[in-house]
């Protein structure tokens, strides 16, 4: 672990390598975006080998961590020339002559700290942002999923100038040192309660913050639905990665009529992407770590079990289930799930529905199976959350130009494509005058114009 010491003067390094005003040129920009692409197609093993060691991640759901990375990449490399230009904008007559241009610039040097989900992708895909527009950065990945973290500070280290960006590995602890220091923007991605301390650690330096959080992201199912598309969507969406998954469906609610059956093809679903016997599948992850595995466990209790339930400490192992939901104040009605838990609750009308959800925190994703234009409107209109998809889980996260992030409880600010470029900089404002004239309307004496009023 390191000390106070080293990471100050880490960060001494990169404000004087941002000061050189490097990482502001577009072509060395682009230049690194090419070694970052370049490095994680060198590194695609030791990273599936790593996601494998952290969470049994399969190799096809490593797939999407680096595939995710790369086009993140290619689109900024793309589009870059475009998003740093200068915008015009009207300047009013009274200011005549004179133009008026908006400036994209470097926040400076920011700090990226990561969870253990997705801790590749959610550690790297910030980095593309923070490259693009201009900035230093120092990466602090999870200590959750040790392996990864070794291969993101090696990627790093192999990759970049160590006073441009740099990988500060440790814990809680190495977090806490780093947020005493002063940051031009902090990127954290985790958990709502962290989060709040991030930010609060970030106030005493005034330092802007995007938060990337969770929260419990409910499923609606209408009764006009084709059943089994529907549970297929469902399936996936919330056993990937054993539901460690942050816009995962965390509770569905579903209309009355359709529940048994849409439980029933949810059980066939689960058969189908991982067999009789879930534990024997090489497509199913495990639970992170051993707190992670009995704050599931105990959630069990919560509901009763009508699919799965089956769990094995030594393995960290939870199968695909499915609980009935007793009462909505219970735990697992109250905190996030993050783990394969999939309560589920009726409902007749779609209003009930809606009000479960906006008794609740602001959550990061809402999803909706309706073929009804009507209800789809109703939901969109009356409940917020930090994205929606209809009629699917989770594929919004690979719209690039949809900003992802949440609201309220769920987050403060979002990224992705141009929404990770504007994150990483500053908008600044230019007025320009011409000398050769002025209308002399601002200068005291101010009598005579105050009667032109
Ligand atoms: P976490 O908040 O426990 O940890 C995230 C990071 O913060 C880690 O690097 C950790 O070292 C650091 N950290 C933990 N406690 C700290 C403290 N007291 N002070 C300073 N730093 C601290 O989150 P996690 O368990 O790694 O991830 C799970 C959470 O992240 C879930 O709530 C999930 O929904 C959320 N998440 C959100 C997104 C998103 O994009 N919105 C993506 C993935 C995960």
């Amino acid at each position: 672990m390191l000390t106070l010491t080293p990471i100050k003067d880490l960060i001494g390094q990169q404000r004087d390598y941002l000061a050189t005003g490097n990482s502001k040129k577009i072509e060395f920009r682009i230049n690194q975006l090419k070694k970052l692409k370049q490095a994680v197609i060198d590194h695609k093993q030791a990273v599936i080998d790593a996601l494998k060691a952290d969470l049994n991640k399969p190799e096809f759901e490593a797939y999407f961590e680096i595939i995710g990375v790369n086009e993140e990449i290619d689109y900024a490399i793309k589009n870059l020339k475009s998003w740093v230009k200068p915008k015009s904008v009207k300047t009013p007559l009274t200011q005549f002559p004179a133009s008026a241009k908006i400036y994209p610039e470097p926040l400076g040097v920011v700090l990226i700290i990561g969870p253990w989900n997705y801790p590749f992708s959610l550690i790297l895909t910030p980095l593309v942002g923070a490259i693009a527009a201009g900035n230093c950065a120092i990466l602090k990945p999870s200590e959750l999923a040790p392996h990864t973290s070794g291969v993101v500070a090696q990627l790093i280290k192999n990759t970049f100038d160590p006073a441009y960006i740099n990988v500060v590995e440790g814990g809680i602890e190495t977090s806490q040192q780093l947020l005493g220091e002063k940051f031009d923007h902090i990127f954290f991605t985790g958990g709502t309660k962290v989060g709040k301390i991030i930010m609060e650690a970030a106030a005493k330096h005034l330092t802007p913050v995007t938060l990337e959080l969770g929260g419990k992201s409910p499923c609606i199912v209408d009764s006009n639905i084709n059943l089994s598309e529907t549970a297929k969507r469902i399936t996936w969406g919330k056993f990937i990665n054993s539901g460690q998954t942050c816009i995962a469906p965390d509770y569905l609610l579903v209309q009355k009529s359709i529940k048994n059956q849409l439980v029933e093809h949810i059980k066939q679903q689960i058969q189908e992407f991982y067999g009789d016997d879930p534990q024997k599948s090489p497509d199913y992850a495990r639970i992170i770590n051993e707190r992670q595995f009995e704050r599931l466990k105990g959630l069990l209790a919560d509901g009763k079990i009508i699919v799965g339930g089956q769990t094995e400490a030594t393995t960290r192992y939870i199968a695909p289930t499915v609980i009935e939901v007793v009462s909505l104040d219970s735990p697992v009605m109250e905190e996030e799930i993050f783990g394969p838990i999939l309560p589920i609750i009726e409902y007749e009308q779609i209003n009930e529905a809606i009000a479960i959800i906006n008794r609740r925190s602001k959550p990061l994703a809402l999803y909706l199976f309706s073929n009804d234009k009507t209800k789809q409107q109703q939901v969109l209109e009356q409940t917020s959350s930090g994205g929606v998809c209809l009629n699917d889980t989770v594929l919004q996260v690979g719209v690039i130009d949809l900003p992802f992030g949440g609201v309220g409880d769920s987050g403060i600010g979002n990224y992705h494509g141009l929404a990770s470029f504007k994150t990483f900089s500053h908008y600044k404002s230019v007025l320009k005058r011409g000398l050769w004239f002025d209308l002399n309307w601002r200068y005291a004496p101010y009598e005579k114009k105050l009667k032109q009023l």
